[in-house]
């Protein structure tokens, strides 16, 4: 597709798009001159629908009438509310219905999917991560081989990009595999790293992993919501995420976990248990043995926080009434547009180190800073763009499908403009 570079096509984009009705749909925050600020950075924090407040308030209100009866008798039963974020979750992911469940926050998740899915054996003791992993994926990694007695250093193998690239080559990890697969116990990665905006191909990841007699994971914080996750397809045996970043759940909110069907039944695995992963039709007989519901579910610990939940389900109406396929499609159009209009840019200050193949990226284009010179990210922060920076010089941004428009881009692109 051809662009233009003029404010009036970028307009135009904005009448044809049949989503550009779900911007209403949300809070966008106000710049200090009162205009919209320029907000992409739904990487880091979506934001809040405005019909949030009604979702919450319905539950509050039914805590104030009905107490702890409010578990049968709410509108929407807390017993099992987390059922209700079920379906349309497993849709965006990929997944089938019993192989996903809303519960406690992503690195609590990762850790309690490896409990169950890093089993080191002899000298097979090792985990796969992406160089560049996010801190909280390296540090949760590094203290399980160290919890099962091993050295971290010697443990972890780093997948990296070759000298001179940003991105590692699905190649690069078969070599690692080759060389020393017999010693790689779980392969984890981000399934969309945070810092180039990269999209691995989980389904050749995890080929290679299992091929090799390893475990394979995601971390998929920048991946739910923002690209096509294929999770049951895939193959992975797990996968984690949260749902404040593209899922527009509130700061800190619940995350989600997927375990692959094929393990569904295993109760050889080892897990850490809790009453709410026990068969809820026993649940409340108190019994001492535990019997793990069928799926995902069964790692359940604790009942969940209703009015997070509320949260996410207040923002997986909108993923439903946008349909995930047409936010993918737009989503696909508004970064390659985006990607234009910064190639039409003058001069070597900032060079996209994101994968410029569509099938290789979500949303979120990350832009290199010559120097790793901050003031430019201060400016245009001054100037209304909600962006992010990221050590050592990374600008990311991210345009979201659901709220974000074509002229958001074009005056983001028109701010750096003046800049440059
Ligand atoms: C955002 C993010 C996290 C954050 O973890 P929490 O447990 O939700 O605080 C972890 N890993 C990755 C890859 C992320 O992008």
């Amino acid at each position: 597709m051809e662009f233009k570079t003029t404010r009036n096509y970028a307009l135009q984009l904005d009448q044809e798009d049949s989503l550009s009705r779900f911007r209403e749909s949300f809070h966008i925050p106000k710049h200090t001159d009162g205009t919209d600020s320029i907000y992409l950075c739904g990487n880091s924090l979506g934001l809040q629908p405005r019909q949030t407040k009604d979702f919450l308030n319905q539950e509050l209100d039914d805590w104030a009438k009905l107490g702890v009866e409010g578990h049968f008798h709410a509108e929407n039963p807390w017993m099992p509310y987390h059922e209700f974020l079920t379906e349309t979750t497993a849709e965006i992911v990929g997944a089938k219905p019993h192989e996903v469940v809303i519960m406690n926050t992503l690195t609590t998740n990762l850790h309690l999917m490896m409990v169950s899915f890093y089993q080191p054996k002899g000298k097979r003791t090792k985990i796969i991560i992406e160089a560049d992993a996010f801190p909280s994926d390296r540090y949760a990694v590094a203290s399980q081989v160290q919890f099962h007695g091993h050295d971290d250093k010697e443990n972890i193998i780093e997948w990296s990009p070759r000298t001179g690239e940003h991105t590692p080559r699905i190649e690069d990890l078969e070599t690692i595999l080759k060389e020393q697969g017999d010693t790689v116990a779980l392969i984890m990665v981000g399934a969309v790293n945070y810092y180039t905006g990269q999209f691995f191909d989980l389904k050749k990841i995890t080929k290679l992993g299992h091929a090799a007699g390893a475990m394979v994971g995601f971390d998929c914080a920048h991946g739910a919501g923002n690209v096509d996750l294929q999770l049951h397809d895939s193959g992975a045996d797990f996968a984690v995420w949260c749902t404040y970043k593209y899922m527009n759940s509130g700061p800190g909110s619940l995350g989600g976990c997927f375990v692959h069907e094929r393990h569904a039944s295993n109760n050889d695995l080892p897990r850490f248990t809790g009453w709410w992963g026990h068969n809820k039709e026993t649940r409340f007989k108190m019994r001492d043995d535990f019997e793990p519901m069928h799926g995902a579910e069964g790692w359940q610990l604790s009942n969940p926080p209703i009015l997070s939940m509320v949260a996410i389900r207040a923002s997986l109406d909108l993923f439903a009434q946008a349909g995930f396929e047409n936010l993918r499609k737009k989503s696909i159009q508004l970064t390659n547009y985006l990607e234009y209009l910064l190639s039409e840019l003058d001069g070597d200050r900032i060079s996209i180190i994101t994968p410029s193949n569509p099938k290789d990226r979500g949303c979120q284009l990350s832009l290199a800073v010559k120097n790793a010179d901050k003031s430019l990210f201060d400016t245009i922060t001054a100037k209304g763009v909600i962006a992010d920076w990221r050590e050592p010089d990374v600008i990311r941004i991210a345009p979201v499908p659901l709220y974000n428009n074509y002229e958001d881009c074009w005056r983001f692109v028109d701010v750096l403009k003046s800049e440059l």
